[in-house]
C-alpha cells in the first residue's frame, strides 16, 4: 500500500495537488477539511458542532476529527492506498494515525511537505476568499488559521523527519511544476521500495 500524507499550511495547494496525485496513483483521497465541510453543508449535528471551530479558524477537537477519519478510512481498506490531506494536524492526530495503521499492518509511506512563503499564502487565501464561498476565507480568520498552523501543526515536521519520511517540495511554482516534483518524490519512493503502482 502507498499511504501519503500531504502536508503544508493553508493555501499551499494541498487540495489541488491531492487531486492530481489521486488521478495518477489511484489512491483514496481523505481530506478532513472536505469531510467536515460536507457535514456543515448537510447541517448534521456534527456539522453544527464543528462550525463553531472552523468559522473561527480554530482546529476541530482531535477526538471528533479522529472518529470521522477512522470511519472513512475503514470503508476503503481494500484500496491501493490513501492520501491524507489536512490530516494529521496535531501530534496527537499523527500518533493516532500511526497506531491505527499499525493495527491494520500498514504505515505511512511518505510525507510530502509543500512549502510556500507566508506572504504568498496570504495573497492566495485572500484571493481565494473572493470566490471559494468558504466561511473561513476572510482576512482575520485567515490570519488565525496561519497562526494555528504554526503553533499546532508545524511541530509535525520534526515528528516525520525523525521517522525519515519527509520529502520537502517547493510550492512557489505553477501547479504542474509542483506536481512534477511531487511525482518524482513518489516515484523515487516506489522504486526504492520495489512497489509497482496500481494504474488503471
Ligand atoms: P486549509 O488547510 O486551507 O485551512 P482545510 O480544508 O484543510 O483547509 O481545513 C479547514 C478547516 O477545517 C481548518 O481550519 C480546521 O478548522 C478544520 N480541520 C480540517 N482538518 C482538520 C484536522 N485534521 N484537525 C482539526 N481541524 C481540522
Amino acid at each position: 500500500m502507498l499511504n501519503i500524507v500531504i502536508f503544508g499550511p493553508p493555501g499551499s495547494g494541498k487540495g489541488t495537488q491531492s487531486t492530481k496525485i489521486v488521478e495518477k496513483y489511484n489512491l483514496i483521497h481523505l481530506s478532513t477539511g472536505d469531510l467536515l465541510r460536507e457535514e456543515m453543508e448537510n447541517e448534521t449535528p456534527l456539522g453544527k458542532e464543528v462550525r463553531q471551530y472552523i468559522d473561527k479558524g480554530l482546529l476541530v477537537p482531535d477526538e471528533i476529527v479522529l472518529k470521522e477519519l477512522y470511519m472513512r478510512t475503514s470503508e476503503h481498506m481494500d484500496s491501493p492506498g490513501f492520501i491524507f490531506d489536512g490530516f494529521p494536524r496535531t501530534i496527537v492526530q499523527a500518533e493516532s494515525l500511526d497506531e491505527m495503521l499499525r493495527k491494520e499492518g500498514m504505515s505511512i509511506s511518505l510525507v510530502i511537505s509543500v512549502e510556500v512563503e507566508e506572504e504568498e499564502l496570504h495573497k492566495r487565501l485572500m484571493g481565494r476568499g473572493e470566490d471559494s464561498g468558504r466561511s473561513d476565507d476572510s482576512d482575520d480568520i485567515i490570519i488565525r488559521r496561519l497562526e494555528v498552523y504554526k503553533e499546532q501543526t508545524l511541530p509535525l515536521i520534526a515528528y516525520y523527519k525523525k521517522q525519515g519520511k519527509m520529502a520537502t517540495i517547493n510550492g512557489m511554482a505553477p501547479v504542474d511544476q509542483v506536481f512534477g516534483k511531487i511525482s518524482r518524490a513518489i516515484d523515487t519512493y516506489l522504486e526504492s521500495h520495489k512497489i509497482i503502482p496500481v494504474v488503471e
